[in-house]
């Protein structure tokens, strides 16, 4: 989605604290529209707040409409909207189907770093979110592209790393900073999939956790 991003720097003791083996592959993957059903649980929330989302394009605020209105929402109430979610939006957001399992199953042979772009006050709610849907992986919260952050963890590896992400700009980011990792694109509601920019001649687009999971074992065997 497009959504204006300030800078590109990650939180540092986030990316610290991340543990990782330098003897095992590493995954680094990302929360919205990957591990969580992010458009859906948004579309709850601003539903029970009176608003309606019309799925039209592979945006936010533009699909965002005051009940029976022409003209989609301004950026302002959206950022509101978008910022209350995050703080407390969780229990209206459902995980991507077979996310958990895959990662359970993956954290076996490889590193797992959750990388999100959540704005800082939905950390707590978001460390809560994973925990309760079975993901409880190191969190790296993330400000503007995610290159930089994925090159400082795949730099900590002698193995192979992955990275998983819904938009473009992210996927593009992290071919240009770390060319060494591998680029995943996954759009988990299938509303989007026919809207998301795609790239896969540089990005294997891959949609399903139960094909996903395979592919990213073969990478890192
Ligand atoms: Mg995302």
């Amino acid at each position: 989605m497009t959504l204006t991003v300030s800078s590109s720097n990650p939180i540092p003791a986030d990316l610290q604290s991340a543990k990782i083996d330098s003897h095992r592959p590493l995954l680094i993957v990302d929360v919205d529209e990957v591990l969580a059903l992010f458009m859906a649980g948004f579309q709850r929330f601003v539903e029970r707040h009176g608003f309606e989302m019309r799925l039209t394009k592979f945006a936010l605020f533009q699909n965002i409409y005051a009940k029976g209105e022409d003209n989609h929402i301004d950026m302002l109430v959206g950022k509101t909207l978008f910022d209350d979610f995050f703080m407390s939006g969780g229990k209206d957001m459902d995980p991507a189907p077979g996310a958990a399992d895959a990662l359970a199953n993956l954290s076996n042979q490889a590193s797992i770093v959750i990388l999100t772009n959540a704005p800082e006050h939905g950390r707590d709610e978001r460390a809560r979110w994973l925990k309760r849907h079975g993901m409880d992986y190191p969190l790296v919260i993330n400000s503007g592209l995610k290159g930089p952050a994925a090159a400082n963890l795949a730099a900590r590896t002698q193995k192979a790393s992955a990275f998983i992400d819904d938009l473009l700009p992210n996927l593009s980011s992290v071919a240009a900073d770390a060319p060494q990792v591998k680029t995943f694109q996954m759009v988990a509601d299938p509303r989007l999939r026919p809207l998301a920019p795609s790239d896969p001649d540089n990005h294997t687009r891959i949609d399903d956790w139960t094909l996903l999971h395979p592919a990213l074992e073969q990478h890192f065997t």
